[in-house]
This record gives structure tokens, C-alpha cells and sequence, in this order.
């Protein structure tokens, strides 16, 4: 556009930093992916909690790049988190991320949409390469695309490719290392706009272009620059003060002004050769999909499958891990020599380990649908027809999946938050996805309820149990909304969300797509989560193992003295447990549990409960193991099943049967609704990277546990 371009020239440095940066769904993760294959790294950027993806890729033998994917985002205006960072990498020559070169992707089927934020970055005035992606698509739709005129009206060198069929991928490479122009004209002239006001900013602060200083009026406190700089921020902030100015005006000219231009270039650069619309088949699906009553039926049909999968087919998997575990603890606690260091290897870290990894088939499975319901296109829809319903509730469409997810495990769930934008509907989803009734709950509500309701049928059809058992998870689902609907009204939303209406066209999921996505929540899970799981394990282990003086010498010499005076009324394996169950009561834990039973009495829990309350704070399924170990004192019947012990019972006061209705219903609205999950607490931090969200869950969730069991306790009493 201008002759007198100046270039830089990247094959002359060892190392370069290339941006990838482009609206959600223009294919830049499927690019960064053919770009870099499995060379990546994830991490976050610094002080927000948005993901960094880095990869490397060989240019040629002297030049290597590094590929850094940016959020996907419509627009430059720092207004919502991802754009504050795409905003601030690639303004901020300071930022550790600032690339020597960026490549805008741009998805060529929708170019219009697309050039906006294309037009926005040019304007920064930085090294830009333009990727015109979905190639294929446009072919097929018989549009033709000028990309020799393009470059000459953008003053940047275009490139056509297809991600997903990896054409185009080795040219941009190349083009990487040939002289790069710098746009050197202003796309739109924002000096028109808000003429004194740019000036005045460029004198505060050095930057590129007048686009960049027109961008910091919005929102400037935001920007994480200043936070380097507080004199200018300072002087910024005085600024503004002095001028009044409505930035939303200022940016509704600048958008139509570009806009206005964008039209122009694409008449010029866009031949429709037919006006066949292959669109017709995606059409066609979605006036089923996206029906007012079809859509709902086949969205719960899809949903019944995957559940059912979760659950069964995950099962094997997840037996597998659980035996190779116990196969390893068995081998381990035989060979290794007995001790303190063998004892915490298998009772400490290994116990924590299995219950990281006994996940894995979970989470895999989980990601795997939400992969390719993503990939399909499918899950826009399945969040169109939610948004109305859920947007109520302080949620938004995008939330049923953590949602329904949480039924399986809120751990998952609560990292597939990740696709919702608002900030305020994005803590929301978190804070109470934990109370879905998740299958760790599972095996509590089911020795429970065995416990307490008697499984005769009602009218010959519902069984009592299954009954109470349903009413369980819709308790859960119940709580959540109501949870979501009260944190609306407390919240304050940073950002208003908009919830961008866009069908994207139908497509075949790709499965190296599906497949990373799985890699990726895999290994961030096992290690993010899984470190904070194996250290509470190893602390519950010292609790629970540990009593303080020689309380457990004092035990075994007891059951020495037994066993040689011949006493054979114990004997075995019943000594064993007894000796376990007295060494329970007098550890750690035990004092514990003791010493918080004054404060769950009022809930009817004795201080055994206590104990297991105390264990399953990590997971909540370690209860039926703890009531395992506790209920086998005492008794010399090995064949008596863990209820029939607990039913066995008797209240040392009252001479009555403890587990009565109410005391078991307590316990089971408890363990509905009690925050005792190391692993989501855990992830919740990593997600919200700071400790405030997982104390305010814990706490909340704590609460109505506590209140609530108090209730039920006294009702039925
Ligand atoms: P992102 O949101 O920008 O990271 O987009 P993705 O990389 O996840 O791609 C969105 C969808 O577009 C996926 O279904 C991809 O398989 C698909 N896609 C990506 N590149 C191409 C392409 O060149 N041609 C076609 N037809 N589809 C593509």
C-alpha cells in the first residue's frame, strides 16, 4: 500500500518468537499443532489465569522458532482477560512473550468477520503474516480469494493453507524467513477519532502506533504494563480525568469505520464463482439439532451415552489401575524390609498416587466426548440451546457440560470451564459444579442407603432405594442452581458477557485434535492435581498411623500378653483388625475424630464417624474403607459384611442400633453436600489460580453440609 516499507529479516537471528493469533475456531490451535507436532509446552501467562501453549519447530538448519498460541479473540479492545493478554504480548516490548513476528490466522470462509481483528493488529504497526486458513473450504464453496491483491491492500504478506490438511504449512514456514514488511500505514487513522487525546498518550508512554495508544483508553487498569510503570499509569489516570470521554462511541466509529473498509477490500478481493452454498447440509442438521424439542431429546440421548460409557466403560480401566496398585503394595510391603519408610511408601504415597491415577480413565474418557463434540461443531449448538435456560441461574450455555461432567468427577468438569469467557459465569460454574453428586459419592450413598431404607418396592415397580438414591443426585443438581443463583446476585461481574452467536459448519472431528486434548487435561491433571493429592495423603497417612507417646506399643504388648495366655477367643486376622482398629482410635486421627465429635454430635455423628470424616477429607470414597477398618473391632466374624457391622451397632447410651434413619440420612445429605475433595480443591486452585476460590467453596459447601445434616438429624429424630 505504501512504498516506503521497511522490512525486518528473521533469518539472520538463531531464535525467533512467532505469535499465533486469531479468532476462537479459525483453526490456530489445528496450525500451531501442524506447526510444532508434539514439541509443546503448556504453562500460563503470567499473573492471569489463561493458558500459554508454546511450541518449536526447526525453520531451517540455523533457525528455530517458537510458536506461541495466543487466546483466540474477536477484537483487540482489552476488555475481557484474553484479550487483555493477546493485548499486552503484543504490545508491550517488555512482555517475556512479545513475538519478533506475528501470524494473524484468519478463518478464509468467514474473511470478513475475520479481517476486523486482522485490520486491528496491522494497525499495531508490528510484523504481521497473514494465514489464510480453511483453504479447502473455500475451494469447495466456490469462492475464490485474490490473495496477491490482499497482500497489496494490507501491506502484509498473506499466505493460503489448510490446517487441517497440513497444505500450506511448510510455505509459511519459509515465508518466516524472508524479509518481513512493517505495516506501515494507519488502517484506520484513529487520530480522527479522538485527535488531542492520541497524542497526549503516545507522549506518556512509547508505543508503535497510534492504534495501541487509542487501545489503552479502555480499560488501562487492566494493563499489566503500568504495573512496571506506575508514574505513567499515574499520569494516564490523570489524563483521562481531565478529558471526558465516552470510549464506547469512540469505539463504535472505530468499528464502523473499519468495517466500512473491510467491505471495500473484500468486494475487491472475493469472487463468488457459484452461489452454490454447501452450507446446506450443516443448515439441514441444525434445524433438527437446534429444535425446540428435537434438539433437547437428542442433546439428553447423546448424554445418556456418554454417561453410560463414563461409568462402565471406565470401570475396567479403573479396576485395573486399582489392582495394579494393590499388586504393587502387596509386593512392596513384602519385600521391601518393614518400617517406617516402607510404611509410607505403600500406606502414604502410594495410596495417593492410586487415587490420582485411578482417575486417569475418567477424565481420558470425558475429554475424548468433549473433543469431539467440540471438533463436530456440535457442543456450539448444545450451548445455544442451554444459554437462555442456564443465563437464569448466573450460568451460561456453555456451563452444562462442567455441569453434567460433574456427575462423573467435578475434576474434569471443573477444567472444562475453561471454554466460558465470562470471568463471573466461569466462578460461578466452578464454585458449584462439586455439588453434581460425582461417582466418588457413589459407593457412600450406596452402603448408606443399604444401611438405613429398606429395599422393599413402593407400588411394585420403584424400588425405595433407587428412589433415594435418584433424589440424591437431583439434590446435587437442585443445590447447584440454587448455589449459582444466589452467587449471581453476590458476584460482580468484571466484563460483560456476550455470549457470540456463531454456528460454525459441521465437520468430521480430527482426531490428533481429540487426541492432544486428552494429553493435554491428562498430564495437567497427574501433575498439577496429583502433587497436592499424594502430599494430603501422605498427611493423612502420618495422622492415621501415628499416635502420639507409645500408645501403640502399649496395644500390641495388650494383644502380645492375649495371644500368650492363650486367649483364642481373637484369633488371626480378627486380632489383626482389632489391633488396627484400637491402634485407629488411639492415633492421630482417632484423637481427632475425638476431639471434633462435640461439634458433630448435633449432627448424631459419634466420634468413629468423626474419624472417617476425618480420613475421607482427601476423598470422599475412603469412607466406606475407614468404616471398614473401624467396624471390624471388636468382632470375631470375618464373614459379616461391613453393614451388617454397621448395623450391628449399638449406641453405648440410649443401648439402641446407631445407625438409625435419621443418623444415616444425616450422614448421607452430608456427604451430598460437604466440600471433601482434595483433588477439586486442588484443581480449583490451579483454575483460579489463587487459594480465595477454594476456601470460599470449602467453606460454603461446609456450611450447608452442616446445616443441612443438623436439619434432616432433627426432623427425623
Ligand atoms: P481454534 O479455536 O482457532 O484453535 O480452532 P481449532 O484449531 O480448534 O479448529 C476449529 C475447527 O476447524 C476444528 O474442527 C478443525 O479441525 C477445523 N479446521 C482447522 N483448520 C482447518 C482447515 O484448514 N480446513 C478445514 N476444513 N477445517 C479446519
Amino acid at each position: 500500500m505504501e512504498a516506503n516499507q521497511s522490512f525486518i529479516h528473521l533469518s539472520e537471528k538463531p531464535y525467533i518468537k512467532v505469535a499465533l493469533v486469531g479468532n476462537p475456531n479459525c483453526g490456530k490451535s489445528t496450525l500451531f499443532n501442524a506447526l510444532t507436532g508434539l514439541h509443546q509446552k503448556t504453562g500460563n501467562f503470567p499473573g492471569v489465569t489463561v493458558d500459554k501453549k508454546i511450541g518449536y519447530s526447526k525453520l531451517n538448519t540455523l533457525v528455530t522458532a517458537e510458536f506461541i498460541d495466543l487466546p483466540g479473540t474477536y477484537s483487540l479492545y482489552p476488555k475481557s482477560i484474553d484479550e487483555q493478554v493477546a493485548f499486552e504480548v503484543l504490545c508491550n516490548p517488555d512482555n517475556e512473550n512479545h513475538p519478533d513476528v506475528t501470524i494473524v490466522v484468519a478463518d478464509a470462509s468467514n474473511l470478513k468477520r475475520n479481517l476486523f481483528l486482522v485490520s486491528q493488529i496491522i494497525d499495531l504497526k508490528i510484523p504481521v503474516i497473514l494465514a489464510l486458513n480453511m483453504m479447502d473450504l473455500v475451494e469447495k464453496e466456490g469462492v475464490v480469494i485474490d490473495a496477491v491483491r490482499l497482500s497489496e491492500r494490507l501491506g502484509v504478506k498473506v499466505v493460503a493453507i489448510s490446517a487441517r490438511k497440513k497444505e500450506g504449512i511448510e510455505h509459511l514456514k519459509n515465508i518466516l524467513l524472508e524479509p518481513l514488511p512493517i505495516p506501515q500505514y494507519d488502517f484506520i487513522d484513529v487520530k480522527k477519532i479522538a485527535p488531542e487525546l492520541v497524542e497526549k498518550i503516545r507522549a506518556i508512554i512509547k508505543l508503535n502506533s497510534d492504534f495501541a495508544a487509542f487501545q489503552t483508553i479502555s480499560n488501562f487498569s487492566n494493563i499489566q504494563y503500568f504495573d512496571n510503570h506506575p508514574e505513567k499509569k499515574q499520569k494516564l489516570a490523570t489524563l483521562f480525568k481531565s478529558v471526558s470521554i465516552d470510549y464506547n462511541s469512540l469505539q463504535t466509529e472505530e468499528s464502523v469505520e473499519r468495517y466500512k473498509l473491510i467491505n471495500r477490500i473484500t468486494t475487491e478481493c472475493i469472487t463468488h464463482r457459484s452461489a452454490i452454498q454447501t452450507e446446506s447440509f450443516t443448515h439441514k442438521l441444525d434445524s433438527v439439532l437446534t429444535h425446540r424439542i428435537w434438539g433437547y431429546a437428542i442433546f439428553l440421548i447423546i448424554l445418556f451415552f456418554i454417561f453410560q460409557t463414563i461409568f462402565f466403560v471406565a470401570a475396567y480401566p479403573m479396576e485395573w489401575i486399582e489392582s495394579l496398585f494393590t499388586s504393587i503394595a502387596g509386593w512392596a510391603s513384602q519385600t521391601l524390609p518393614a518400617g517406617e519408610l516402607t510404611n509410607l511408601f505403600v500406606n502414604g504415597i502410594l495410596a495417593g498416587l492410586s487415587g490420582v491415577v485411578i482417575f486417569v480413565p475418567q477424565i481420558a474418557l470425558l475429554f475424548a466426548f468433549i473433543g469431539i463434540l467440540e471438533d463436530t461443531g456440535y457442543m456450539t449448538r448444545v450451548s445455544f440451546i442451554m444459554d437462555k435456560l442456564m443465563r437464569r441461574f448466573g450460568l451460561n450455555g456453555r456451563s452444562v457440560i462442567p455441569l453434567i461432567s460433574g456427575v462423573a468427577c467435578a475434576v474434569p468438569a471443573i477444567m472444562s470451564t475453561r471454554t466460558i469467557s465470562s470471568w463471573k459465569e466461569r466462578i460461578i460454574s466452578i464454585m458449584v459444579t462439586p455439588l453434581m453428586s460425582c461417582s466418588a459419592r457413589l459407593p457412600v450413598y450406596t452402603l448408606l442407603i443399604s444401611l438405613v431404607v429398606p429395599s422393599a418396592k413402593t407400588s411394585g415397580f420403584f424400588n425405595y432405594q433407587g428412589l433415594i438414591l435418584m433424589s440424591l443426585y437431583l439434590i446435587g443438581f437442585i443445590a447447584a442452581i440454587t448455589a449459582a443463583w444466589v452467587m449471581k446476585w453476590i458476584l460482580k461481574a468484571r466484563e460483560k458477557s456476550y455470549f457470540i452467536m456463531e454456528l460454525p459448519v459441521y465437520r468430521t472431528p480430527q482426531w490428533r485434535t481429540v487426541g492432544l486434548t486428552i494429553y493435554d487435561k491428562v498430564k495437567i491433571f497427574l501433575w498439577d492435581a496429583g502433587k497436592i493429592i499424594v502430599a494430603i495423603s501422605v498427611i493423612l497417612w502420618f495422622l492415621s498411623s501415628h499416635a502420639p507417646g507409645n500408645k501403640f506399643q502399649d496395644i500390641e504388648n495388650k494383644y502380645q500378653s492375649s495371644i500368650l495366655t492363650k486367649d483364642h477367643s481373637i484369633e488371626g486376622v480378627a486380632l489383626q483388625s482389632k489391633i488396627a482398629s484400637e491402634k485407629l482410635e488411639a492415633s492421630y486421627a482417632g484423637i481427632l475424630g475425638k476431639f471434633i465429635e462435640p461439634a458433630i454430635a448435633p449432627l448424631g455423628f459419634d466420634w468413629k464417624i468423626g474419624i472417617a470424616l476425618v480420613t475421607s477429607f482427601a476423598a470422599r470414597e475412603v469412607f466406606v474403607g475407614t468404616m471398614a477398618t473401624i467396624y471390624s473391632a471388636g468382632s470375631t466374624d470375618n464373614t459379616q459384611s461391613i453393614r451388617d457391622k454397621m448395623h450391628a451397632e449399638v449406641d453405648e447410651q440410649t443401648g439402641l442400633p446407631k445407625f438409625t434413619m435419621a443418623v444415616g440420612f444425616s450422614l448421607l445429605i452430608f456427604y451430598a453436600f460437604a466440600m471433601q475433595c482434595v483433588s477439586t480443591l486442588a484443581v480449583v486452585y490451579r483454575e483460579t489460580k489463587s487459594w480465595k476460590w477454594p476456601v470460599i467453596q470449602f467453606t460454603y459447601m461446609s456450611v450447608l453440609a452442616y446445616v443441612s445434616s443438623f436439619i434432616v438429624y432433627h426432623l427425623l429424630k
